[in-house]
């Protein structure tokens, strides 16, 4: 993640910190020193949202610890005003293994709070006015923190550890894309349910709880849609759905030679290869049109084009060169043969689709 810093790395993974959540620091401090509660209680109010944040960690690498025993790995964790977000390599796939994965999370603050209860004797109550930045009762507050975590994290509905719980349970009684549909469904009724609550005013209006509700509708969504992908291309390799008739550039090309291609045929993007076949980098019709207006037709093509660092291979899952394709600043993104580093073909978005259309029209014939 952009604008974030390594603290440390345990057990092969980053932690790492973004820069908005030192902002939140100094908010905490000047909010407590302002409030008139002198130094003391703003190094207090400071220390304890750092144990907060420790406790965000403690629940990742929950996930992350877990994850590794079923081989999978963790590059980093990042601290968000907002909380952590472990990026796990993948999800395992296997139901009970993903249940495993997105119970530890919510367990170690389990853990937490029934350690300061059975170790310290502390008790608290949780409501909703709870103030965490009044000074004082440091254990009673940093309890009531790990029990909101536990019931937050718990919320059945993505991108909660509470709706992977659910997919994972649902995913044992019906097939794993039914299940996320399943999941990521209820996770939007009950986001719904909480706007009608505050709209009736049977909970009392807060922007925060709007913005969360609102969240988990669009990430909800969002899984049960990188599923129902990840469904369709299943088996799927980049062979099976790259372009291999397309034009090509020569390095010394002018932008008037790539009008002459764009017209001539619906490929939009093109591929700018040296004498040998390697590919040096892809003029696309936006960089070409706006070179256009700003430096006429003779202007070089080289000084143009996009580098476009990711490249794919024709035997890798389409799955996997789908998300490069996303990550590239590039409409399409090279197939090189590992044996002769050659072009063979291109990844586009819209080859895919059509791919992807294709296969549906055979599945339905089959059936
Ligand atoms: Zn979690």
């Amino acid at each position: 993640m952009k604008w974030s810093f390594r603290l440390f790395t345990f057990a092969g993974t980053q932690v790492r910190v973004h820069i908005t959540f030192f902002l939140l620091l100094l908010f905490v401090a000047s909010q407590s020193f302002l409030s008139g509660q002198g130094v003391s209680a703003a190094l207090e109010s400071t220390l304890f949202i750092i144990t907060m944040f420790a406790c965000v960690v403690l629940h990742e690498f929950g996930h992350v610890l877990a994850a590794r025993g079923y081989g999978i790995q963790t590059p980093d964790i990042t601290l968000l005003p907002i909380g952590g977000v472990a990026r796990l390599e993948r999800m395992p796939r296997k139901p009970s293994q993903e249940f495993v994965v997105a119970i530890s999370g919510p367990m170690v603050n389990v853990i937490i709070a029934a350690a300061i209860w059975l170790g310290l004797g502390v008790t608290t109550r949780v409501h909703p006015g709870f103030d965490f930045l009044q000074s004082g009762h440091f254990f009673q507050k940093l309890m009531a923190w790990n029990i909101i975590m536990v019931v937050f994290n718990m919320i059945p509905a993505f991108p909660m550890d509470g709706g992977r719980v659910l997919r994972a349970v649902l995913a044992m009684f019906m097939e794993y894309s039914a299940a996320t549909r399943w999941a990521a469904s209820l996770g939007q009724g009950i986001s719904i349910l909480v706007v009608i609550a505050m709209l009736v005013n049977g909970v009392p209006f807060h922007p925060m709880l709007l913005l969360i509700a609102f969240f988990i509708f669009m990430a909800a969504g969002q899984e049960a849609a990188m599923v129902t992908q990840q469904e369709a291309t299943r088996n799927l390799r980049v062979r099976d759905a790259m372009l291999t008739d397309f034009r090509s550039l020569p390095p010394d090309a002018k932008l008037r030679d790539g009008v002459e291609l764009l017209l001539a045929g619906a490929q939009q993007d093109f591929p700018v290869l040296d004498t040998h076949g390697g590919m040096q980098g892809m003029l696309t019709r936006n960089d070409l049109i706006s070179a256009l207006a700003e430096n006429g037709p003779e202007h070089a093509v080289v000084e143009v084009m996009r580098r476009c660092p990711e490249s794919t291979q024709p035997a890798i899952e389409l799955t996997r060169a789908i998300e490069s394709l996303n990550s590239s600043d590039c409409p399409a993104i090279p197939v090189i043969d590992p044996l002769n580093g050659e072009l063979v073909g291109l990844l586009t978005a819209e080859n895919i689709g059509e791919t992807l259309m294709v296969r549906e029209a055979l599945m339905k014939l089959r059936s």
